[in-house]
C-alpha cells in the first residue's frame, strides 16, 4: 500500500531528496501538483511526472465516490468511550477512529485527563467501549502522570502495569523533535497495529513558546498544519483515533488566528475533525462543548473529573 511519496513507483533517494527540497513533501503536495511545475522541480520527464501524481491520487483515494460508498466508510468508524456517558453523546458515541477531535480549553479544564483515559480505555474490549488496542501518548508539557493510569486502569479493572505497558510514551522537546515523532509514527503502528489511538497532548505548546512575535506566525502556522495534516492522515490511512489538546485563553480563535490581525475572531485554520471547548465548572465539574463539527449537533454536556478518572 503506498502511504508515502518513497512508494511510488520510479521514486528513488534522488529524486526523493529534489522532491523535498522544492517544497514536495508529503502525498497531497504531489496529488495537486501541476505535472509541469512537479516535472521541472523533480528533474524527471512530464509522462513520470503526470505518472506520480496518478499514483499519489489513487493512494489518497482523491476521486469521485457514490454517496453510498462514503456511507460504507464511515460505517468503519469506530468509537473509544471516555468513561462519561454524557460526553460520549456529545461525541456522537465517543471519541471517533480515522478522526481528529481536538480539546481545547484553559488551563485545569481537564484535556490531559481526558488523554490519559482514553489511552486506559482504548484497551478495554469493544462490549465496554474500548479497541482491545495501544495508545501513543506524545506529551509536550510533561504532565503525563503514570499514577492516573494507574488509579484509571484499576477502576476500569484493567491490571494497572499491562495498562502502563500498552501505552507508548514519548515527551517531545521541542516543535522539529515533534514534528520527527509524527513523521517516524507510521513506522511505530506498522510494526505494532494494535495502536488505536495517538494522542498529543498539547499539540501547540512548542509551537507558540518558539515562534512568538508576528513576523513568525507564518512560519509557525506553516510547520502547524504539516504537523496536523500529518496526524490527520495517520488517522485515515491506520484507522485510528487522534486526540490532539490545545490550551487557549478564553478566546479560542487566540492560536489559530493571528490577534494582532484578526478581527472578529477570523480563523485562519481549519483541519477536518471534531472540536470540542472544554471549561471550568463549579468543583470538579468540567462543560464540554462542540463546535462545529462537520456532522454532529452542536452543544453542551457536564462532565466529571474524579479519582477515578472521568465519569459523569
Ligand atoms: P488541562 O490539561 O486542561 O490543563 P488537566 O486535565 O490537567 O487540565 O486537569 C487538571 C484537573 O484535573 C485538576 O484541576 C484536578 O481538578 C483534576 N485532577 C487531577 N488529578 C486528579 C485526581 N487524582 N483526582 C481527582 N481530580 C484530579
Ligand atoms: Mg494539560
Amino acid at each position: 500500500k503506498t502511504k508515502g511519496i518513497s512508494d511510488l513507483s520510479g521514486v528513488g533517494q534522488a529524486i526523493l531528496n529534489k522532491l523535498n527540497d522544492s517544497g514536495y513533501s508529503s502525498l497531497e503536495s504531489i496529488a495537486v501538483a501541476s505535472p509541469q511545475d512537479l516535472s521541472t522541480a523533480a528533474g524527471i520527464p512530464l509522462t513520470t511526472a503526470q505518472r506520480l501524481i496518478r499514483e499519489a491520487r489513487e493512494a489518497l483515494d482523491i476521486r469521485f465516490k457514490t454517496a453510498l460508498e462514503v456511507k460504507k466508510e464511515r460505517a468503519n468508524v469506530r468509537k473509544i468511550t471516555t468513561s462519561s456517558q454524557a460526553l460520549d453523546g456529545l461525541l456522537g458515541g465517543g471519541i471517533e477512529t480515522r478522526t481528529m477531535t481536538e480539546f481545547f480549553g484553559e488551563f485545569g479544564s481537564g484535556k490531559t485527563q481526558i488523554c490519559h483515559q482514553v489511552s486506559v480505555n482504548v484497551q478495554l474490549p469493544p462490549e465496554k467501549g474500548g479497541l482491545s488496542g495501544k495508545a501513543v501518548y506524545i506529551d509536550t508539557e510533561g504532565t503525563f502522570r503514570w499514577e492516573r493510569i494507574e488509579a484509571m486502569a484499576k477502576a476500569q479493572g484493567i491490571d494497572p502495569d499491562s495498562a502502563m505497558s500498552n501505552i507508548y510514551y514519548m515527551r517531545a522537546i521541542n516543535t522539529d523533535h515533534q514534528i520527527a515523532i509524527g513523521d517516524d509514527l507510521q513506522e511505530l503502528i506498522n510494526k505494532d497495529p494494535a495502536i488505536k489511538v495517538v494522542i498529543v497532548d498539547s499539540v501547540t505548546s512548542h509551537f507558540r513558546a518558539e515562534y512568538v512575535g508576528r513576523e513568525n506566525l507564518a512560519v509557525r502556522q506553516q510547520k502547524l498544519n504539516k504537523h496536523l495534516h500529518q496526524l490527520v492522515r495517520l488517522a485515515e490511512v491506520y484507522e485510528l483515533a487522534v486526540i490532539v489538546t490545545n490550551q487557549v485563553m478564553s478566546r479560542p480563535d487566540m492560536f489559530y488566528g493571528d490577534p494582532t490581525v484578526a478581527v472578529g475572531g477570523h480563523t485562519l485554520y481549519h483541519t477536518p475533525g471534531i472540536r470540542v471547548q472544554v471549561k471550568k465548572s463549579r468543583g470538579n465539574r468540567r462543560i464540554a462543548r462542540m463546535v462545529d463539527a462537520p456532522h454532529l449537533p452542536e452543544g453542551e454536556v457536564v462532565f466529571a473529573i474524579t479519582e477515578e478518572g472521568i465519569r459523569d
